[in-house]
């Protein structure tokens, strides 16, 4: 059955209201609570202290869409993004929870259900993986549910065993797949080709069952809790009979636009679909205040506008592009997401500036990388050069890094941070004074003086953006 997005969206929270789950809306992008984490990177984020018992909510059910992205920090994506068909650095979580409510079999029930009933996903489509030690799961799956025994596996720590730290709530998931046909490269969970997009992990059911002390010892927890997430795109590129998640509804669109903007008639092109992955993570960032910037969050920024960038160039684009994008993506994804459309004027201010800095050296940058191509002895990028990319023409080291890929080279890390070794010194014997564990990450563009103008604006945008943030 062909659904939107949008429409799979709202289907999900209605089916999980229906069964009695409060619908709680996403939380930021920046987590509130938690200066440890970059970004928030699932659905279970902004419930955390609740499965901790720290806090207590008027509900025991709960599910929602969550706002997720995973570049930099402990899920990282942003490399995926152009070469797998299934990973996005900013896509929407959809997850049902419970908080010591129900556990594996209701979890189990509604998830099947959802996808059979509800989606009617064929089941021989599908594939379970359970943890190896779960044989209450998978007595569930196999005993209750009925699962083809020959589209069930189970599967190791690793991928299936979840745990939220060294100590606290811990335990194993099961994971459902679905099988995009032998014409896709790759096999099923659990065997050496998995890594393909051919079996693409769709929903994952964490149950949090144990609590590890320090000594690595796991206590049964007394109220054990449910944590469940499912990648809305993913679903999408499923119910619209398409085998990458860049072929959906909201990419097709986007990926139009971007080839419009740029004059690509390669619609199958790898950089149009990094370049319409990163404007929905820039979009979404600004959008909640965060700007580009040499450290932190904002270097995250900086580097996922610069990455399209380089892409909008590596097309043959050489005008500003990237900020025309945040229109295309508000026609949809405005409609679940007013922000993006009430703030683009901002929104637009700040992707324009950060491309128009960059376009002033990306040139001189890419020129160096070409000619690189020809002189170097052997496949390896020198950390020098590396070194100097990013410090003189602002080119972050996983661009370099994008660079190199796409022309078979490897780069050499080692001699790069030796390079920002020396760079520290230096600027540590400049300041006079041990700079310790603050970092300083000069980049000869950003660091310029700018211009009353500039800073004025920036100052306006800033505004501009807090107003209801
Ligand atoms: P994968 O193994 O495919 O990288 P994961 O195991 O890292 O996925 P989880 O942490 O289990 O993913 O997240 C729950 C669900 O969120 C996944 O089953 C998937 O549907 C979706 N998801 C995870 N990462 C991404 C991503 N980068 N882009 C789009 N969807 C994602
Ligand atoms: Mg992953
Ligand atoms: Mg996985
Ligand atoms: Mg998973």
């Amino acid at each position: 059955k062909f659904l939107k997005t949008a429409e799979i969206r709202t289907q999900f929270l209605d089916y999980f209201r229906r069964q009695g789950h409060t619908i709680v809306p996403s939380s930021p992008l920046v987590p509130e609570h938690d200066p440890t984490l970059l970004f928030t990177n699932a659905g279970m984020v902004q419930f955390k202290d609740v499965f901790l018992g720290r806090e207590t909510r008027p509900y025991t059910r709960a599910a929602s869409c969550q706002k997720c992205l995973r570049a930099g920090g402990k899920h990282n994506d942003l490399e995926n993004v152009g070469y797998t068909a299934r990973h996005h650095t900013f896509f929407e979580m959809l997850g049902n929870f419970s908080f010591g409510d129900y556990f594996k079999r209701e979890a189990i029930g509604y998830a099947w259900e959802f996808l059979t009933k509800e989606l009617e996903i064929p089941p021989e489509k599908l594939w379970v993986t359970v943890y190896e030690e779960d044989d209450e799961a998978a007595s569930i799956w196999l005993d209750e549910i009925r699962v083809d025994p020959r589209r069930f596996s189970r599967i190791g720590v690793h991928d299936n065993f979840w745990s939220m730290g060294d100590v606290g709530p811990c335990g194993p998931c099961t994971e459902i797949f679905y099988d995009h046909g032998p014409e896709v490269p790759g096999g099923p969970p659990g065997t050496p080709e998995a890594d393909g997009d051919r079996y693409v992990e769709i929903w994952n059911l964490v149950f949090m069952q144990y609590d590890r002390a320090a000594d690595g010892t796991l206590r049964p927890l007394p109220k054990p809790s449910v944590d469940t997430g499912m990648g809305l795109e993913r679903i999408a590129a499923v119910l619209q009979g398409v085998h990458s998640n860049y072929d959906i509804d909201i990419f097709r669109h986007l990926i139009e636009a971007a080839a419009a903007i740029v004059g690509s008639s390669d619609l199958a092109s790898s950089s149009l679909k990094v370049i319409a992955d990163h404007i929905r993570a820039s979009t979404f960032l600004v959008a909640e205040g965060i700007l580009p910037a040499n450290e932190g969050r904002g270097y995250v920024l900086r580097r996922i506008i610069r990455r399209a960038v380089r892409h909008g160039y590596r097309l043959g684009c050489r005008d500003l592009f990237f900020y025309k994008l945040v229109a295309p993506l508000g026609e949809v994804m405005g409609d679940a997401y007013p922000e993006i459309v009430e703030k683009r004027d901002p929104i637009e201010q700040v992707l324009r500036r950060e491309e128009a800095r960059f376009a002033e050296t990306l040139e001189q940058g890419m020129k160096i990388l070409e000619d690189s191509l020809r002189k170097i002895q052997g496949k390896r990028l020198p950390g020098e050069l590396i070194f100097r990319l990013y410090d003189t023409y602002g080119f972050p080291v996983d661009l370099t890094r994008d660079f190199a890929l796409e022309h078979g080279l490897e780069l050499d890390l080692e001699g790069f941070e030796r390079e920002m070794e020396k760079q520290r010194q230096r600027a540590r014997a400049a300041s006079g004074f041990d700079a310790g564990h603050h970092k300083v990450i000069p980049i000869h563009a950003q660091t310029r003086f700018v211009g009353y103008d500039t800073l004025r604006c920036e100052a306006k945008v800033l505004a501009l953006l807090k107003d209801d943030a």
